[in-house]
């Protein structure tokens, strides 16, 4: 066989990454039926209001459960963006998020404004644009009820288009947020170019901004850059009382992390949002 050949470890590591193209294809045929047979679903993780401490909105995060085993976004996220799957996940995350704002209005539950991520390639897409309105529509969601978040990454690939698109949003009352912000390659130019109205500060930010006087420095800008742009900022991966303190003194809006909450299953959510106050019906 080819061992006595002396090319043993070369066909092992041939062997190997056949084997993990197939489990990725097979991975991906999974994924395709989960989207389907709408297997996904959301959990969903409050923002608090970083002076109130009050949930002010709340961010929903896609969830996938293969034979009762759990598969992080980390790991399938990548795998549709590399396949041709990532539309498809978008519109199910548009439909599944109107759908399930207008099941929580009909129960006549105090429904907080809840984002939404959608790949930032697809956003500069008239497709991606209209398929959200018409989302809306049909489901009847008010819109100050639905915001987007995008990173980064992908909007250079068409800045103009992308502006173009976001002032749409807005202009029929849909928020665009930067997510991750900072990690991508033209921070700058996202803020300079884009009509942005609300940013969120990557985690790592966070991290840094307690233990590293440079990161305590960049951190206290963003905030500052941010406050003089009058764009809302957000806080993402909050988990500890003093970064708590920190942000709510540097003029930061919104906390999201463990610190306040972990991300809920609907139910759970379902349960903090009866607790809200009742808004005028
Ligand atoms: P993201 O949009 O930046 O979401 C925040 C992630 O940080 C979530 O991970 C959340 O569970 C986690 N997180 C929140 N607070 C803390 C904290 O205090 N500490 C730590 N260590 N982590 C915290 P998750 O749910 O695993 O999602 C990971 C990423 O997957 C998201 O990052 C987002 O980029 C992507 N993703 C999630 N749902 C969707 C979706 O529906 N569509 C798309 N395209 N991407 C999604
Ligand atoms: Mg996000
Ligand atoms: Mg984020
Ligand atoms: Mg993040």
């Amino acid at each position: 066989d080819a061992k006595q050949h002396g090319r043993g470890s070369f066909i092992d590591v041939n062997l190997a990454w056949v084997e993990m193209v197939k489990q990725r294809a097979q991975l991906c045929q999974q994924l395709e039926h989960a989207i389907e047979q709408h297997e996904l679903f959301f959990y969903f993780q409050p923002k608090y209001n970083a002076l109130t401490h009050q949930p002010a909105s709340a961010e929903a995060l896609i969830r996938w459960k293969l034979n009762n085993e759990f598969i992080p976004p980390s790991t399938f996220i990548p795998l549709a963006e590399q396949s041709h799957l990532m539309p498809e996940i978008d519109r199910f995350v548009i439909e599944k998020s109107c759908e399930t704002i207008r099941f929580w209005l009909n129960q006549g539950l105090t429904v907080l404004p809840i984002s939404i991520n959608l790949s930032s390639r697809y956003l500069f897409d008239d497709k991606t644009i209209s398929y959200i309105f018409e989302k809306v529509g049909e489901y009847d969601v008010p819109a100050h009820l639905l915001e987007i978040e995008v990173t980064e990454y992908g909007l250079i690939e068409d800045f103009e288009s992308t502006a173009l698109n976001m002032r749409k949003l807005q202009k029929a009352g849909i928020k665009v947020a930067i997510d991750d912000y900072g990690t991508g390659h033209s921070n700058l130019q996202t803020i300079l170019i884009l009509p942005i109205e609300h940013l969120k500060i990557d985690q790592s930010f966070i991290r840094l901004g307690m233990t590293d006087k440079k990161g305590q420095l960049v951190l206290e800008n963003i905030l500052q850059l941010a406050k003089s742009l009058e764009v809302e900022i957000t806080a993402e991966g909050v988990e500890t009382a003093e970064q708590l303190a920190f942000l709510a003194k540097a003029g930061c809006h919104y906390i999201q992390g463990y610190y306040f909450s972990k991300p809920l299953s609907q139910l759970d959510f379902e349960q903090l949002l009866a607790q809200l106050p009742q808004v005028g019906v």
